[in-house]
């Protein structure tokens, strides 16, 4: 299957919305930020994205473009993976809209999202695995359909963590109880406490460095480390990069999958 992401383990990335705020030390350096406004310097009127007090850009294409990826993974006799999205934080407070011109749409973020979520209880989507990667793991309980509180099949919901500090945000995911759970320890920025970490009820762990112009250095040992942690657990791991342009060891090309997903 054709993929559209350059993301490592999806096969397609999905934003409802473009535009975030900050919430812990990984999100520095965000690339979609970066992204964002090197594209509104390049049009007449575009909108800051990024802030609580900001709009957020509506993406016209994205639920066509599930559309296309739905019927696509049918045709193959497949499950296709969604991430979404690499642009936004899907469990962020409601926000209003603009489109790319800046123009103030109606609905808001909260009411994307709700499509999004009725859409897959309502088996739009049956060939896609959705992933749901946020910064913001409180949020979830409050924002899925109550129909989803013991978890979905094909929904996997993940946070990110950077270091010891961010480790509680692990914690507040954990505390779902839900089965589908993944970590992304991405860009890890600091060392984490091995005896801190417990992967009981995480059924994924990525992680990898920062990349970019201003990267925050990796420890190779720190890969080791989870490695042999998620080994210990029988949690599947998978390492994405050290910086995209070091070459990843051979013993740390793994590159693991959940069994639903890899199906
Ligand atoms: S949560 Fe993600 S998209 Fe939002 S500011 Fe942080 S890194 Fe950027």
């Amino acid at each position: 299957m054709a993929k559209n992401s350059k993301i490592e383990w999806t096969d397609h990335t999905v934003n409802l919305w473009w535009g975030c705020s900050k919430v812990h030390t990984g999100c520095k350096n965000c690339y979609a930020e970066y992204q964002s406004d090197k594209m509104k310097r390049g049009t007449r009127n575009g909108s800051k994205l990024w802030g609580e007090k900001t709009y957020r850009r509506k993406i016209k294409s994205a639920f066509s473009d599930l559309g296309k990826y739905q019927a696509q993974a049918k045709k193959e006799g497949k499950m296709a993976k969604i991430f979404c999205g690499s642009m936004m934080d899907i469990f962020e407070d409601s926000k209003p809209l603009v489109d790319i011109n800046g123009n103030i749409l109606e609905g808001s973020t909260g009411d994307l999202r709700e499509e999004l979520f009725q859409d897959i209880m309502g088996g739009m989507y049956e060939n896609l695995i959705f992933l749901f990667l946020t910064k913001r793991p409180n949020n979830i309980g409050k924002m899925i359909p109550l129909e989803w509180k013991n978890g979905v099949k094909s929904v996997f919901f993940g946070t990110s963590i950077s270091d010891t500090e961010t480790l509680k945000y692990a914690d507040e995911l954990k505390q779902l109880k839900f089965q589908n759970l993944f970590l992304s320890i991405e860009p890890q920025i600091g060392p984490i406490m091995t005896d801190e970490i417990d992967l009981k009820g995480i059924d994924w762990v990525i992680q990898g460095g920062e990349s970019g112009y201003n990267k925050r250095p990796f420890d190779l040992a720190w890969a080791y480390e989870m490695k042999e942690i998620c080994e210990l657990y029988g949690v599947p791991y998978f390492f994405k990069q050290i910086d995209k342009r070091q070459a990843i060891p051979e013993d740390l090309m793994i590159r693991e999958f959940p069994e639903f997903i890899n199906q």
